[in-house]
């Protein structure tokens, strides 16, 4: 077997107030405190996956402020993720249009960096079901035309949805680097 370290650089992006600390603190400690404040900070954790050690080292990343253009990401991030898991609240009909150009910012950036990077679309506050915009087929079809994972989750009530959306973005990364 390969024993070599398998890491998987995750960038979380999205609109503000959509959960992103929130998935990123779920994910880490398993629990949801509520408050998170506005730290960006790349995390390390490491988790089995089928009997393996994966480091992902996850980029918790703030909105860009003062006039950049909602969607926008920097080269550096570009450059640094394997992965992207594009976060909207299903009650912030904005949050979801910021992923939309946020998917196509990426697919660009793909072609020119000839990268492999892929992208996991995330519906938060599905406890939110009463003051839902979004529906679910706006995602799904969203992820459907770009070739991306979709999941509806709730940072604020389950573990085990935002661990699914973890793992199964180092599954397509893992895949992808498999047919490089
Ligand atoms: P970020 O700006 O995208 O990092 O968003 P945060 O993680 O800071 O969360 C913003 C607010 O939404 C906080 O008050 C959280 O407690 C709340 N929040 C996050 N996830 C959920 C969720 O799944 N359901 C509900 N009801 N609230 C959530
Ligand atoms: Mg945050």
């Amino acid at each position: 077997g390969n024993q070599r370290k398998v890491e998987a650089n995750v960038l979380l992006l999205g609109a503000e107030n959509v959960g992103k600390s929130a998935l990123t603190v779920r994910f880490l400690t398993r629990r949801f405190i509520g408050e998170y404040g506005d730290i960006e900070s790349i995390y390390s954790h490491t988790d089995k996956i089928d009997g393996r050690d994966i480091c992902f080292n996850i980029w918790d990343s703030l909105c860009p402020q003062n006039g950049e253009e909602s969607g926008y990401i920097s080269d550096r991030q570009l450059q640094w993720a394997d992965g992207y898991i594009l976060v909207y609240s299903i009650c912030d009909h904005a949050s979801f249009n910021v992923v939309r150009q946020q998917v196509q910012c990426i697919r660009q950036a793909k072609q020119k960096l000839a990268s492999t990077a892929q992208i996991i679309i995330v519906g938060n506050k599905r406890d939110l079901q009463h003051r839902r915009t979004v529906s679910s087929e706006e995602g799904r079809l969203l992820a459907l035309s770009a070739d991306c994972g979709f999941f509806e989750v709730s940072a604020a009530e389950t573990y085990h949805g935002v661990l699914m959306v973890f793992h199964e973005l180092f599954e397509l990364i893992r895949e992808a680097r498999a047919l490089k």
